[in-house]
C-alpha cells in the first residue's frame, strides 16, 4: 500500500532537507473548482507528489485548492505535467517565488478542509461558480483612470498600511471573514459601479467578487494574480505603476518593495517607516511598525512595559507566560479610525 502520510520526525526532515545539495523552486497556485471527493483528491495528489519529492502545504476542499510547494528544480517540468494532467489545473498560474533559498518547506503536508480561504459563509445558495471578470494589470491601469471606479483592498489593515494602490478603499477588519459583509455594507450605493477587489495573490479577492456578485453587484471585477502578478507585469510591459508603497509578505522578509515611495510611519516616533516587526518580547510578539532608531532605544519592543520584561533573565520571562495564551496580535489601528469617525 502506498504511504499517504509522512512518518518520519520532524527533525530528521529538516536535517535531510539542509544536507540536500540539489536546488528547489518554490512556488504558490490555487484553483477554486468543485472537488466532489476531496479525501480521495488528496490521497491521488499525496501519492504524487510524495512520488517527486514535493514539499510544502496544501489544502484541498469542496471548493478547490490552494498550495504552496517546494519542489526540486530537475523534477520541476515532471511536477508541471503532472499538475495540468488534472483536468481542472491544466494551465493553472504557478507563482514562482524570486529571492528564495527553497528551504521553506521539509515535509508534504496535504490537508482537507471545508474551505481553502475560511469565509465564514453558510449561506447555501453561494456559488463560486459566479465570480467576478478578471482583469490584468494593463486593465487595471485602463479601468481605474475612471473616477468612479471603486477600488477595494481585501489584505489586512497590517498589510494596507505600509501598500496599496492609489485610491483604494480599505475594509477595515482583522479577517476576511467580517470583511465580506463589511465590504457589502460599505458599498452598498454603488451596486451599478465598477467595482475593482484585489489582494496578495488573487485567492481572497476571487471569492470577495463572487460574494459581491451574490449580493447584488452588477460589474465586479478582481486582480488576477494579485498585487504579485500586478509587481511583476508592470516591470514586463513597462506599465504605470498605480500601487504605492510596499507589498507585504509573509515569508520572513516580512515585505517588498513595489514602487518607492514609503507611505507608513514608525508607530513610536511617526518618522516615514514600512518596516514590521514582532515585539521582541516573547510574551507579546505584536507585529507593528519600527524605525531603526527606535529599534534600537526599545530593543525592539512595543513599549516600555515590553522593554522591562524583556531585559529581565530568561527564567523570569517564562515565569510570566504561564498560563497566559497570546492569539496572533496585530497593531490595529483601523478599529480606532473607525471610532473616531463615528463620534
Ligand atoms: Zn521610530
Ligand atoms: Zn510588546
Amino acid at each position: 500500500m502506498a504511504v499517504l502520510h509522512n512518518r518520519i520526525s520532524q527533525k530528521e526532515l529538516k536535517q535531510r532537507l539542509y544536507a540536500e545539495t540539489e536546488p528547489r523552486k518554490t512556488l504558490s497556485f490555487y484553483k477554486y473548482t468543485v472537488i466532489e471527493d476531496p479525501q480521495a483528491f488528496r490521497d491521488e495528489l499525496y501519492k504524487n507528489l510524495d512520488q517527486l519529492k514535493v514539499f510544502g502545504r496544501i489544502y484541498v476542499a469542496h471548493e478547490g485548492i490552494n498550495a504552496q510547494v517546494s519542489v526540486p528544480a530537475h523534477d520541476y517540468d515532471k511536477f508541471r505535467d503532472y499538475l495540468y494532467s488534472i483536468s481542472f489545473l491544466n494551465g493553472v498560474r504557478l507563482n514562482i517565488a524570486v529571492d528564495d533559498d527553497g528551504k521553506s518547506f521539509w515535509v508534504l503536508k496535504i490537508k482537507v478542509r471545508s474551505k481553502i480561504v475560511a469565509d465564514g459563509i453558510t449561506d447555501a445558495g453561494f456559488d463560486m461558480g459566479k465570480k467576478g471578470k478578471y482583469v490584468d494589470a494593463k486593465s487595471f491601469n485602463e479601468l481605474t483612470t475612471d473616477p468612479e471606479t471603486v477600488v477595494v483592498d481585501m489584505r489586512n489593515h497590517y498589510e494596507f498600511e505600509v501598500g496599496h494602490f492609489e485610491n483604494a478603499i480599505e475594509i477595515p477588519s482583522d479577517t476576511f471573514r467580517d470583511q465580506l459583509p463589511m465590504a457589502v455594507s460599505m458599498l452598498e450605493d454603488k451596486k451599478d459601479k465598477n467595482i475593482i477587489m484585489y489582494c496578495t495573490g488573487g485567492i481572497r479577492c476571487e471569492k470577495a467578487s463572487a460574494w459581491m456578485l451574490h449580493n447584488g453587484f452588477k460589474n465586479v471585477f478582481h486582480l488576477e494574480g494579485g498585487i504579485i502578478q500586478y509587481a511583476n507585469k508592470v516591470k514586463e510591459e513597462n506599465l504605470p505603476n498605480k500601487f504605492k508603497g510596499k507589498n507585504f509578505v509573509f515569508d520572513g522578509r516580512l515585505g517588498e518593495a513595489v514602487g518607492e515611495e514609503v507611505i507608513s510611519v514608525c508607530h513610536q516616533c511617526g518618522e516615514p517607516c514600512d518596516t514590521h516587526t514582532n515585539c521582541a518580547n516573547e510574551g507579546c510578539h505584536l507585529l507593528f511598525i519600527q524605525c531603526s532608531s527606535c529599534a534600537e532605544k526599545m530593543d525592539g519592543c512595543c513599549s516600555a512595559e515590553c522593554q522591562t520584561i524583556y531585559n529581565m533573565p530568561k527564567e523570569n520571562q517564562k515565569e510570566l507566560r504561564k498560563g497566559k495564551k497570546n492569539g496572533i496580535m496585530v497593531f490595529n489601528k483601523s478599529r480606532q479610525r473607525m471610532m473616531k469617525l463615528r463620534t
